[in-house]
């Protein structure tokens, strides 16, 4: 019966990291450092538990559509903005693509990039339009407007996954003021940078910004994402959206999480000391980041090698071999705890 199922789906789709629990049942080792998904290692913050749980008491009824425990946080937080919310960024995207495109129009991306623009498009029947950026993974903003201009979506991740470096602000401007259809700007890693996109929101409406609580906030396992959007889509989104996308637990554990800046606090600063360490003892070149995570260049091994290397050692880090458009030499390495990024030093220095 396999014939029924779309083409899309025959081949390809996400690139899930190593369990930990293979590597502990493989390799007998009963701690492991798991460095692959860019998550904070810290639990989450006692406000967001607090909140989940008096949430979970109320969970014999449907969530609140708007998600207004959610945005009403956000705009606590961050001010008068638009927000939609969805399952992760992942489903925002998800969400604004079908909200979009229609099939057969295109997606820019500047790549290489994180993958699920990409394969979310080519889901929607749209066409991919792969922007390589520069030889330092810059984007190329005079590219990428050209394809952009007849894009309905320009995607640029900023910091970029998996390179780490971000995006100036002029050129993420330059961009806006070119393209023709909306520029989808992902902030997943935005917290550990210095870079604020935010005031470009108030001058343009075709500008997106994607951000999530997997990351900083340590809640990558109740899936909640949100963007900053302009006025005039959120309607539409909403008619697009699933109904009750974002589960009232969620939706509460973001709220108290949100309003817990010391907990974020501890995590990046845990990451600017280790991205420092990182470029200084580990004997590859290391790319500069502005995200929680290094691009370590690992020539003249290759990727899935060191990975499978590494994991012998209770290391889980990303082979960067299934980004489209990076040559197969590159891992990827979250900051976690203290004894984690030791362990990863120490392995692969012994390569
Ligand atoms: N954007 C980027 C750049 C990411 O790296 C990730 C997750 N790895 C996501 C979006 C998706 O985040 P979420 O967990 O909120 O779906």
């Amino acid at each position: 019966m396999e014939h029924l199922v779309r083409s899309c789906y025959k081949q390809g789709g996400y690139v899930f990291a190593k369990k930990a629990d293979e590597i502990v049942r493989d390799y007998r080792i009963d701690r492991i450092a798991r460095l692959a998904s860019n998550e904070n290692p810290e639990p989450p913050s006692s406000l967001a538990i607090a909140a989940a749980e008096e949430a979970l008491r109320h969970a014999n009824r449907y969530p609140d559509e708007r998600v207004d425990i959610l945005t009403d946080a956000l705009r606590g937080r961050f001010g008068t903005y638009h927000f939609v919310t969805g399952v992760g960024m992942d489903g925002v995207i998800e969400t604004l693509i079908r909200t979009l495109v229609e099939p057969g129009e295109s997606v820019a991306i500047s790549t290489p990039t994180f993958s699920f623009y990409g394969l979310s498009a080519v889901a929607q029947g749209a066409k991919i339009i792969n922007v390589p950026r520069k030889k330092d993974f810059a984007v190329d903003p005079k590219k990428l407007i050209k394809v952009g201009k007849t894009a309905k979506i320009t995607v640029i991740c900023s910091p970029n996954n998996p390179t780490g470096n971000a995006t100036p602000v002029e050129v993420v401007e330059e961009v806006l003021q070119g393209i023709s259809g909306v520029l989808f700007l992902d902030n997943a890693y935005i917290e550990f940078s210095d870079y604020d996109y935010l005031p470009l929101l108030k001058t343009y409406d075709n500008l997106i910004i994607g951000r999530t609580f997997s990351k900083v906030h340590s809640l990558a396992g109740l899936r909640i994402g949100y963007a900053f959007v302009p006025e005039w889509i959120v309607p539409f989104y909403q008619r697009a959206s699933t109904p009750f996308t974002v589960n009232m637990v969620s939706a509460a554990a973001a709220a108290g999480a949100i309003r817990d800046q010391d907990h974020m606090t501890r995590y990046i600063v845990q990451v600017k000391r280790w991205r420092k360490r990182f470029a200084d003892k580990v004997k590859f070149p290391v790319l500069p980041s502005d995200a929680n995570f290094m691009m370590i260049d690992i020539s003249p091994h290759t990727s899935d090698e060191v990975v499978e290397k590494l994991s012998q050692q209770g290391v889980i880090v990303r082979s960067c071999r299934g980004f489209a458009g990076l040559p197969d030499h590159y891992i990827r390495v979250s900051i976690g705890e203290d004894w984690e990024n030791d362990r990863f030093v120490n392995a692969i220095n012994q390569l």
